[in-house]
């Protein structure tokens, strides 16, 4: 049987943790902080959605996330997703181009006039007059989804060992045999670094540069409120939904997917205001909707924008990506095969982080 560690109790370590033990393998988790999805997988926006994507591949890959999640949800047997489709709005011909490249992959949608995105939306104020309707999309709640498979890969025998921050990799010869701990070493068949921003580090101590984007992203909910807006709605410069419980999401940074900054706001507070002032213009009716909690995270973001997940050096695995929402159930399908040494998969290979040390 192998032993696999997997450096990070983020959604990605804690969804390969749940397939590895479904295949049987021994599995160690090590998390530095004192619970899981304390970083992004914490702070996600948690849309799940091929209609945002960078090359044809990442588009099919993406198509190939939302699948997985179906199969996820019928193993898990739980209520944390909630497949309400997205409103995409942008202008006219930005809208119409966006239309013919989704055609041409065959994805799905429906071009709605302004009178029907007002008898989905009845909330709205100004409904725009053309949006995109993608019925196949839908968000999950990213913390609860990790906790739910690091509960069942423990009751399937993983370990997860909290506070305990991985300090280096230890290596003999060409191959990755085990972790540097505060306490000691441990032993492993395989490593997989799944720890999001603080990939490079790791790979570093081993000569290997991952080149990461850096892109920071406020997220904010408000209180709960009776229900407003079924689907997500995807706005030039603003994406919201309405969670199960009655509060609405938002990225406070422009455009989250697509979002190019790369510092936080000067004025946190000042950018959350702003962005609730927005919020409640959106909507017919006084401007109720407050703050009920914001927090600011780094999402994970490879150099090149795309996700880096295959085999590093013998031994050693790497599950870096944005979107991990969105891919985090096809990931942990796919890359828990080949570490257990399944063929690999012709999806993942424009993906590999190989390109970044040809
Ligand atoms: C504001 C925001 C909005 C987003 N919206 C979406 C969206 O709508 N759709 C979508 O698909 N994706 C979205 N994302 C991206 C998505 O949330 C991430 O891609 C995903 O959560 C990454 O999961 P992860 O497990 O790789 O990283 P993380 O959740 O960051 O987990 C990595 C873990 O590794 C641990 N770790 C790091 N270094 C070490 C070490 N040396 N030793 C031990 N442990 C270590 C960390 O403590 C952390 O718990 C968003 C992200 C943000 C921030």
């Amino acid at each position: 049987m192998q032993q696999v560690v997997i450096i990070g109790a983020g959604l990605i370590g804690a969804g390969l943790a749940y397939r590895l033990t479904q295949a049987g393998a021994r599995v160690t988790v090590v998390e530095a902080q004192g619970a899981p999805a304390t970083q992004a997988s914490g702070h996600s926006f948690g849309w799940i959605n091929a209609s945002y994507y960078l090359t044809p591949a990442h588009h099919h890959l993406r198509v190939a996330g939302m699948a997985a999640h179906h199969r996820l949800s019928r193993d898990l047997d739980a209520d944390l997703w909630d497949w309400q489709g997205c409103l995409w709005v942008e202008d006219g011909p930005t809208l119409d181009q966006t239309a013919t490249d989704l055609s041409a992959f065959g994805y799905a949608f429906e071009d709605l006039s302004q009178a029907q995105i007002a008898t989905m939306v009845p909330a709205l104020a100004h409904p725009p007059p053309r949006a995109l309707n993608f019925r196949q999309e839908g968000a999950v709640d990213p913390a609860a989804l990790t906790r739910a498979l690091l509960a069942k890969a423990q009751a399937a025998g993983a370990t997860v060992m909290l506070n305990t921050p991985v300090l280096g990799l230890v290596q003999r010869g060409d191959a990755v045999c085990g972790l540097r701990l505060t306490t000691g070493e441990i032993a492993a068949d395989q490593v997989i670094v799944a720890a999001g921003t603080e990939a490079a580090p790791l790979l570093a101590g081993l000569g290997f540069a991952l080149p990461m984007l850096q892109r920071p992203g406020v997220i904010l909910a408000t209180q709960a409120v009776p229900p407003r807006l079924a689907p997500i709605l995807a706005l030039h410069g603003q994406e919201l939904r309405q969670d199960s419980l009655g509060r609405l999401w938002l990225p406070v940074a422009a455009h989250h997917q697509a979002d190019r900054a790369e510092t936080l706001p000067a004025n946190p507070q000042a950018s959350v205001n702003a962005a609730l002032q927005s919020l409640n213009a959106l909507f017919q009716g006084p401007p109720i909707l407050r703050a009920d909690h914001w927090a600011a995270a780094f999402r994970p973001v490879p150099g090149d924008g795309l996700p880096a997940l295959g085999p590093v050096t013998r031994g050693l695995w790497l599950a870096v990506l944005h979107s991990g929402v969105t891919l985090g159930p096809l990931v942990a399908e796919t890359l828990a095969a080949e570490v257990l040494g399944a063929r690999a998969s012709p999806l993942l290979s424009p993906f590999r982080p190989a390109r970044f040390w040809p």
